[in-house]
């Protein structure tokens, strides 16, 4: 009998112990990215180390509720999206926890990572204007601000306020102008709408192209894709406040980022794969794949990003946009800004 149990509990051990193993040669990780943007980085990761990578993907909304479901009992290691505003409202809704690393302090730039290092950015998304090249002379344009001035009446199209591109945009025009401001120009904007706002940056775009109105405001990502299918489309890319010396100079940039989940079974192997995608070696691929650019100051944008040229980035913390996420969306609402 008591060879019995000791047998038994041997039986255990050595079964716990491959549970172990098993668990610390895999990372599981909710994602808002979709399957074809990282399966191919997490098949390099795991050819590279051995480490087997899972994945579910689904819009932020739902994981974030499914994270907040499960609790402690949740699976995931790392949770990956798009927009500061989003992963802000993770790291406040206490899904996210700290992260410790030198390696990724190193190498993503403090306006791109959380300050409570919950999360960091690691491809950055310009949402800058895109100009019906037919109708438009680059000199007619200068910032996001200007385009709320009456020599934009009925020429301006917009992405519905919906979107949290939009209301991470309008919350770090918040942020720069102090909200009396922000609200007029988005008060400007909708003035000039020249038809309701679009579900998507292409239909935005696609009516600047088909000049139903002269200029639109995107992510450049989808301006990138738009030109691969139809390259004649008169559309051209403009880079604003660029000569501007406050807080409002630079493009408005965001980030797609991760953090590791609050209750991360294998939270060293989360880090180890964020090191990892930060790193030089997997930058390009990160952001190439979805015509983004590197996070990592040190890589270089694919060509044909590169050739849309180069602009001053703003330099506030992207963390500004979440904060400021739901007084954007009141103030949005309250322009009318549909
Ligand atoms: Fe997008």
């Amino acid at each position: 009998m008591k060879f019995l149990q000791s047998a038994l509990l041997g039986v255990l051990l050595v079964v716990s112990a491959q549970a172990q193993t098993a668990l610390a040669d895999e990372v599981v990780v909710y994602s808002a990215r979709n399957e074809q943007l990282i399966k191919p980085l997490f098949d390099a990761y795991s050819k590279e180390t051995g480490v087997k990578v899972k994945f579910i993907t689904d819009k932020e909304g739902p994981l974030m509720a499914r994270l907040k479901a499960e609790g402690r009992n949740t699976p995931a290691d790392l949770f990956m999206t798009v927009d500061a505003g989003n992963l802000w409202q993770a790291a406040q809704e206490d899904l996210l926890k700290p992260i410790n690393s030198k390696v990724l302090m190193a190498n993503i730039p403090a306006h791109l990572r959380d300050p409570g290092n919950e999360w960091f950015g690691l491809s950055v998304r310009a949402r800058t204007v895109i100009y019906n090249s037919n109708k438009v002379k680059p000199s007619d344009l200068g910032t996001y601000e200007d385009l709320a001035s009456s020599n934009w009446k009925g020429r301006l199209c917009l992405r519905t306020s919906k979107k949290v591109y939009n209301q991470s945009l309008v919350g770090m025009m918040m942020y720069e102008h102090g909200e009396d401001k922000a609200e007029q120009v988005v008060r400007g904007w909708v003035a000039n709408l020249a038809t309701t706002p679009f579900p998507d940056d292409t239909k935005a775009m696609e009516a600047v192209a088909a000049g139903l109105c002269d200029a639109t405001i995107v992510n450049t990502y989808y301006y990138g894709r738009l030109m691969e299918k139809k390259p004649n489309l008169p559309l051209a890319i403009f880079w604003p406040n660029q000569n501007v010396k406050n807080k409002s100079a630079g493009v408005h940039v965001n980030i797609s980022g991760a953090g590791v989940a609050r209750h991360a079974k294998n939270e060293a192997g989360a880090i180890k794969l964020l090191e990892w995608l930060s790193s030089e070696k997997a930058q390009n691929l990160y952001a190439d794949v979805n015509m983004e650019y590197p996070a990592n100051p040190k890589v270089k944008p694919d060509a044909a990003v590169a050739a849309w040229g180069q602009f001053k980035p703003n330099l506030i913390n992207v963390a500004q946009a979440g904060a400021l996420q739901a007084k954007a969306v009141m103030l949005m609402d309250r322009a009318g800004f549909k």
